[in-house]
């Protein structure tokens, strides 16, 4: 297609490209993709912002997968009040204690003081389990299975990153209660398995698989499962989502009780589980470049643009030829839009169409339709394509998927190189330095991860480094997870930090 400068009177807008560098500058580089492609806009109170449909038809694609699948699993939604009492809320101690800080309260009414004030809900356990109680009398209410989609409020005090860490986001959260411990334990590895494909699947986001220790536990929980995912830019792993066994402490709490088949009074098992509108943050952090937002196909708001490339005299007809081709892609299931503004050159429109991240782009210029042949234009690594207009549309798809493929292999590799085995403290830091997880043999005592991250943060300061306040990062390494993937523990492998021997190999690594 020729590199069309459009009509000649066109009026010439000058779109801004985005300045800042991912690999120098990363946090105006993360900043100024989202806003430049749309996704977000800022707010007056800090952590909260604006998802535009840019990126809110992301977090409905996520959504379209995840519930239906956890609707497959026999999990039904509903919906809780966002306030919860005092009481409620401090009914756990290991949970309020753990969440205490970060609770946003409702104090006032107009001018009115309000006599017992009511808490923002930070997750709903306290809100939805005195309702269990009412709801579970019989094994034969069992298993309750209930989600809902909403958002809730944790006022952050590390430094708000849009989509990352946000002090309101948007999340799922599913609550269940089992007869059985190990029925609990399954669903908590189904959904956990779900939480690896929304960002594999989807996003094309490598994660590892793994179980928290207890320092890293939920507040109140049994055990802690994760999806740890890790942005290369930075060199920081994220929590990607968690699925939580949370034992029967909840049920011993708020009196959660049932009759089993013999008769005899029991506590259920409870798992709960939250997935939220930080992997949309994740995404963009993985892959997007210095030109912008790189989508997934399978997320992307619009799959392929189509471009008519015009010149005065031939706009009408190639628009129309244009629209054609839209009707064609649509009517095949492509999610496809076209840019027909005569206000904007062909080559704004290509740039403005690459920061927003579109996997492909059709050119159709005039020699194309003679031609019968549209010029095809791949985000991910610019190559270009002339593609026969007989065979668009099997072409698009196959070219979807190769994407999607490609964009989850490229982030698997660049994962890879980025876990370290480290058998000794002497490794470590240097591993975490050269931008890495160190993966290491680990006696499992809270004791010595405190220590680890204690002195993993003295020696990183002291090199003269001072933490990253805009980017919310912190100099300490923490553990990520205990992956379920573990490689060959000899007998007597010393701990790398104690010495003693190690029980399990841990992924660790400086987090957001
Ligand atoms: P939790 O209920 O604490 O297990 O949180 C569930 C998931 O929410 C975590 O695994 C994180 O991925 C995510 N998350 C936690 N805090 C935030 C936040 N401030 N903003 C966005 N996502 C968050």
């Amino acid at each position: 297609a020729a590199k069309g400068e459009g009509q000649k009177d066109v009026q010439k807008e000058t779109l801004l490209s985005i300045t800042a560098k991912k690999e120098e500058d990363f946090a105006n580089w993360y900043s100024e993709v989202i806003t430049r492609s749309d996704m977000i806009d800022y707010y007056d109170i800090s952590g909260c912002y604006i998802l535009k449909p840019w990126s809110f038809s992301i977090w409905e694609q996520i959504q379209t997968f995840l519930d239906g699948e956890i609707k497959k699993l026999g999990v039904q939604g509903c919906y809780f009040p966002m306030f919860v009492s005092q009481k409620a809320l401090e009914a756990e101690k290991d949970h309020i204690e753990g969440f205490s800080p970060e609770v946003a309260w409702v104090t006032k009414s107009g001018q009115s003081e309000l006599e017992n004030p009511i808490a923002v809900r930070p997750t709903s356990e306290t809100i939805m389990y005195p309702a269990f109680a009412k709801w579970i009398r019989s094994h034969r209410d069992l298993p309750l299975k209930l989600n809902q989609w909403c958002n809730v409020v944790r006022w952050e005090f590390k430094n708000p990153t849009p989509f990352i860490r946000t002090r309101e986001f948007l999340w799922q959260e599913g609550h269940t209660a089992h007869s059985s411990l190990e029925s609990a334990a399954t669903e908590v590895l189904d959904i956990l398995d779900l939480y690896r494909r929304v960002y594999e699947e989807l996003l094309a986001v490598p994660v590892v698989k793994g179980k928290k220790t207890e320092t890293e536990k939920f507040a109140g929980g049994f055990y802690t499962t994760t999806v740890e995912a890790f942005i290369p830019a930075t060199a920081r792993g994220i929590q990607g989502a968690t699925s939580h066994n949370l034992g029967q402490n909840f049920g011993k709490m708020f009196k959660i009780e049932y009759e089993d088949e013999k008769g005899s009074k029991q506590i259920p098992w409870q798992n709960s589980w939250g997935m939220t509108t930080r992997t949309i943050g994740v995404m963009v952090m993985i892959h997007a470049d210095n030109q912008g937002l790189v989508l997934p196909p399978r997320v992307a708001p619009v799959q392929v643009i189509v471009i008519p490339v015009v010149y005065k005299d031939s706009a009408a007809e190639l628009n129309s030829k244009a629209e054609e081709l839209v009707e064609s892609l649509r009517a095949a299931g492509i999610r496809v839009d076209i840019d027909t503004r005569s206000n904007y050159t062909a080559g704004w429109k290509y740039n403005h169409w690459e920061q927003k991240g579109v996997p492909i782009r059709l050119e159709l210029g005039p020699k194309d339709l003679e031609k019968k042949q549209v010029r095809m234009v791949r985000r991910l690594d610019n190559s270009k394509e002339d593609v026969p207009l007989s065979v668009i549309v099997p072409k698009l798809k196959l070219e979807l998927e190769l994407i999607q493929h490609k964009m989850l292999q490229r982030a698997k590799d660049e994962h890879s190189t980025r876990t370290r085995t480290v058998m000794k403290w002497e490794e470590f830091v240097p591993a975490l330095d050269a931008g890495c997880m160190a993966l290491t043999p680990f006696c499992d005592e809270a004791e010595w991860e405190e220590t680890a991250k204690k002195r993993s943060k003295e020696e990183k300061l002291s090199a003269g480094e001072t933490e990253d306040e805009r980017t919310a990062v912190s100099a300490a390494a923490k553990t990520l997870c205990i992956p379920f993937d573990q490689p060959d523990l000899p007998a007597g492998t010393p701990c790398f930090i104690s010495g003693k021997p190690a029980k399990c190999w841990v992924l660790w690594g400086r987090t957001y």
